[in-house]
């Protein structure tokens, strides 16, 4: 057992790692050294309800002050860990003070992709990772002023859904042929096109952005497209995926690709060293391939398993993932990965805006998508985590219950 563990990256899953380590009897010493100015919080409402305003800055905190001070875990913020240097075990931050450790645990989470095209360096434009980032956001959003959207994923949607509601004129800009393509199927692209349509938000699909325009005093004015089309932007807010934060793993000459690479048990290459949540590179026991997933649950669930392996009680990472998001009063969850799938069936009607898609592989149920569908969705984790392989035409009908899908 360590005496001394250091948690770099102070987020959502260093949080969990402490609770963790703590609740199941580690006594030694324990530091989190974070970046940013703040506790760790929770990410999700930055798009959704802190923007909005409907969620008190004062609600993010994962845990308070107290919790910290109660198990004894000393919380370094504001500071950057710049080098690992895993032979002397020790880690130096940026004003140069220096930590030393028996076991390292990396939460370093994930940073924005950024534009490089022209006017990327123009004022007005948002990408979204921290509080800070919504802030500032926020006091761009008023009723009347214009957005143009870059992206068509999650975040990109869940911004557009907020800001409609606040009265902004919301353009999104989509490169694919429908929205969130890269992880749900088109009958539930279209579902979410067709609501954003509703509430007054102009989708264009196919886009190829050039160039954000700016005026005089550098500001962005319009994002224009390879097509010609010109969209007028009081201000940008670009939402096109995010890349681990793995430089100081990757500087240390730990195993990197895409991501920091670990095993089952959150192991990193270096003995001493753990990586949890979106920094990581993990292989997918239900799937049996590696995989970089970017959710509170993800973070939560390698936070719990990291800190069982380095108390001496290795236990799996074996869960199926879910993630959700929330646009307008519309709830998405996704259960499980549906990469590789080889047939979609749908349950329910669209237009009754409660129905799920489920995925299979060679019969095998491997994700469902649901729409504020909250019985499929309670049934789902278990059937994926099962290997079910359900009777098609009895998953195809919504009035039969998901549970009782199975053949026979
Ligand atoms: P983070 O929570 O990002 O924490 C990492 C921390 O480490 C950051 O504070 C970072 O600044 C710090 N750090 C990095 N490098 C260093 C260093 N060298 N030294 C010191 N500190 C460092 N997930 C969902 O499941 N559902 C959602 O609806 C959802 N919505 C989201 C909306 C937004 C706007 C965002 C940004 C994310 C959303 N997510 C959502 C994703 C979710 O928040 C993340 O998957 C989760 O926060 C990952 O936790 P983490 O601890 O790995 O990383």
């Amino acid at each position: 057992m360590p005496n001394q563990i250091l948690i770099i990256g102070a987020g959502q899953a260093a949080a969990q790692a402490v609770d963790v380590l703590r609740r199941k009897g580690y006594a030694g010493a324990l530091t989190i050294v974070g970046d940013e100015p703040l506790l760790p919080y929770q990410r999700p409402p930055l798009s959704k309800k802190y923007l909005s305003g409907a969620l008190a800055r004062d609600r993010l905190p994962i845990r308070h002050q107290s919790f910290y001070d109660e198990h004894r875990v000393e919380v370094r913020l504001g500071r950057r860990a710049t080098t690992l240097d895993p032979v002397a075990r020790r880690v130096t931050l940026d004003d140069g003070s220096m930590l030393s450790y028996d076991a390292l645990l990396l939460a370093t989470g994930s940073t924005p992709r950024r534009l490089a095209t022209p006017g990327s360096a123009l004022t007005g434009i948002y990408y979204l990772r921290t509080m800070e980032d919504t802030d500032r956001l926020r006091a761009e959003v008023r009723p009347g002023a214009r957005v143009v959207v870059v992206g068509g994923g999650y975040i990109g949607l869940e911004v557009a859904a907020t800001c409609r509601e606040l009265g902004v004129e919301v353009t999104v800009l989509e490169m694919a042929d429908r929205v969130m393509n890269r992880v749900v199927c088109e009958p539930v692209s279209r579902y979410y096109e067709a609501e954003h349509l509703k509430h007054g938000v102009r989708i264009v699909l196919g886009a190829r952005m050039q160039e954000f325009s700016g005026d005089a005093r550098g500001r962005v004015g319009a994002v224009r497209c390879a097509d010609g089309s010109e969209h007028t932007a009081d201000f940008a807010v670009v939402g096109v995926g995010v890349l681990a934060e793995d430089a100081l793993a990757r500087r240390a000459g730990l195993a990197c690709d895409n991501g920091i690479v670990v095993d089952e048990y959150c192991r990193t290459s270096d003995p001493a060293v753990w990586a949890i949540g979106d920094c990581t590179n993990h292989p997918s026991l239900r799937y049996g391939y590696r995989v970089r997933l970017e959710s509170v649950d993800n973070a939560f669930e390698q936070a719990g398993t990291a800190a069982l392996d380095i108390l001496g009680t290795p236990v799996p990472h074996d869960k199926v993932p879910w993630f959700w998001s929330d646009q307008y009063h519309h709830k998405l969850l996704i259960v499980g990965l549906s990469q590789g799938h080889d047939r979609y069936l749908l349950r329910g009607d669209p237009t009754t805006h409660t129905f799920s898609a489920a995925y299979l592989r060679n019969g095998e149920l491997i994700a469902i998508d649901t729409v504020n569908n909250a019985k499929d969705q309670m049934a789902a984790r278990k059937l994926v985590a099962a290997r079910v392989h359900p009777d098609p035409a009895k998953l195809a009908d919504a009035s039969i219950a998901l549970r009782d899908c199975l053949p026979g």
